[in-house]
């Protein structure tokens, strides 16, 4: 079938390994492909080292690169459709979300099409007339590029575009569980002109056909978006090559509502916050934080709305949102529910796979409320992905910063009130990398993107993204070489 891509040129596993991908939102085959392993990624390298090597790519001046990036996004627009529905097949949501999807992704290949260019380094006064020094930005070599399954094709095109953008080659090991439309954007990248060996794909598990990236002294940056467990490992092997690593990990994000908000609005957002996708969002909004007055009046309209949230497949045009990932996600879910009520949460709504007929061969799991959570249990510290909300209350502001603060992730949150000044003190304190006052989920290619704490470190989009995929170099030049003569055999003098 040939599902790899090494050194411009489609390749099979080279040990004949494959993996039916099924849609989760049936368990229909979607198809087969190409399973790989060690040997496929050490190929795979290989060819991103010798095509970083021989320098042609890295010469290429940025705009020609940017050109490239552009050009895909046109492509992109061309075969849209097409990518929708792979991706909805692979990952069982809706095309309506995985339209959006694609517009995003051609936005961010645009807008690191247009930055390579503007990357110019700059000059650094030296203060000597006869002495010149530039600060350049060079690209840091072979990227390592993994991707996660939520959203397969934005998070792989976060990496790839800059990763090209700065002049660097890759290989990219997207999800096993979503491969397709890795596959259909090598593809396009061929399609583009891309130099042989300058972006290279397989496909296959983590442990095996990931591991490399961060193991192998041929690869300089590894770039992993993912959970926290796995980054923990990737980091710590990539240390022993000291590689330039990158990290997108998880959240536990939360949504503080002050009693001041608009209700209806801060009730909808806090929905979409947790339901869309069914919370298989990092940034997804998992923690409502609300004040206390509020919350009877708020947590019932809640799960009133929650109740009536319609689940279904990729072409379900009624459904709102959709199945969970795999059977294994599923089970996951079921049992940090289990483990949260064991720990005294009063489950609101939800908590079970839905009755419906129509839906039991998906991976399916009802929009879930769980009250009175305790602080510091495991329902409040770790993370489910998945589509089930914890409520905390707070009684002041303080008291909203001190526990939207308690956790040891930081990649986003979000403040609703209608006092713009507390809105902005709210937003300077919470410890989290992308805070959103009365609103839930946007995020620009022009804004940085990325976690404190244990939610990663280095940040993807925003000039500092492109900037992830660089090395800082300073040029000295000494305008007026001649002897100095430090050791004349004089005295000292100087
Ligand atoms: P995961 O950690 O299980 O897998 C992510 C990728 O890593 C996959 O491609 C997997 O095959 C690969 N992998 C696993 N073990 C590996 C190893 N030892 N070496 C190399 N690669 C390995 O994560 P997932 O379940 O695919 O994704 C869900 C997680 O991703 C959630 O925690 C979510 O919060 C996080 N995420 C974060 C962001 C962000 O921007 N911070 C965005 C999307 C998802």
């Amino acid at each position: 079938m040939a599902d790899f891509y090494i050194d411009g040129k489609w390749a099979e596993a080279r040990e004949g390994g494959k993996r039916e991908i099924r849609c989760p939102a049936d368990g229909s085959l979607v198809a087969t492909v190409d399973e790989g392993t060690r040997a496929d990624t050490e190929a795979a390298i290989a060819a991103a080292r010798k095509a970083f090597d021989a320098g042609h790519w890295s010469a290429t001046p940025a705009a020609e690169r940017g050109d490239l990036l552009l050009k895909v996004a046109g492509l992109l627009d061309r075969d849209a459709e097409a990518f929708a529905k792979a991706e909805s097949l692979d990952i069982g949501k809706r095309l309506v979300e995985s339209r959006y999807d694609m517009a995003d992704i051609a936005a961010c290949l645009r807008y690191f099409g247009k930055l390579a260019a503007n990357d110019a380094g700059r000059v650094v006064d030296t203060g000597n007339p006869d002495a010149f020094s530039r600060i350049v930005h060079e690209p840091v070599g072979v990227c390592g590029l993994i991707s996660p399954w939520n959203y397969p094709l934005l998070q792989t095109i976060w990496k790839v575009a800059p990763a090209l953008a700065a002049g660097n080659t890759f290989v990219l090991k997207p999800s096993e569980l979503t491969p397709h439309t890795s596959i259909m954007l090598m593809k396009l990248l061929e399609e583009a002109g891309l130099p042989a060996g300058v972006g290279n794909l397989v496909l296959g598990a983590g442990p095996q056909a990931g591991a490399p990236l961060s193991e192998h002294p041929d690869v300089d940056l590894v770039s992993f978006t993912g959970g926290l467990a796995t980054g923990k490992v990737i980091a710590a092997t990539a240390a022993a090559t000291v590689k330039k690593v990158a990290l997108e990990l998880g959240g536990k994000n939360p949504n503080v509502v002050f009693a001041d908000a608009d209700f209806e609005t801060a009730v909808d957002y806090a929905l979409t916050a947790i339901f869309l996708h069914s919370g298989q969002v990092c940034s997804a909004g998992a923690r409502l934080i609300v004040q206390e007055e509020w919350h009877d009046r708020f947590v019932d309209e809640l799960v009133r709305r929650a109740e009536l949230i319609r689940l279904g497949g990729p072409f379900d045009e009624h459904a709102e949102t959709g199945p969970l990932i795999s059977a294994a996600h599923l089970a996951k879910i079921e049992r940090y529910v289990e483990a949260a009520l064991a720990e005294g949460a009063v489950l609101r709504t939800g908590g079970k796979r839905p009755d419906d007929a129509a839906l039991a061969k998906g991976h399916y799991y009802l929009p879930t409320i769980l009250d009175h959570v305790k602080q510091g249990s495991s329902a409040v510290v770790d993370e489910s992905f998945g589509p089930v909300l914890t409520v905390e209350t707070f009684t002041d502001e303080d008291d909203a910063v001190r526990i939207a603060n308690d956790t040891h992730y930081g990649l986003a949150g979000a403040v609703f009130t209608n006092d713009a000044s507390r809105a902005q003190r709210v937003a300077n304190r919470l410890r989290h990398g992308t805070v959103w006052i009365n609103d839930f989920h946007p995020y620009l290619p022009q804004a940085e993107w990325g976690g404190f704490k244990q939610s990663g470190f280095g940040r993807e989009l925003g000039p500092t993204g492109l900037a992830e995929y660089t090395e800082v170099k300073h040029v000295y030049q000494n305008l007026k070489p001649g002897p100095q003569y430090w050791f004349d055999g004089e005295p000292a003098g100087r």
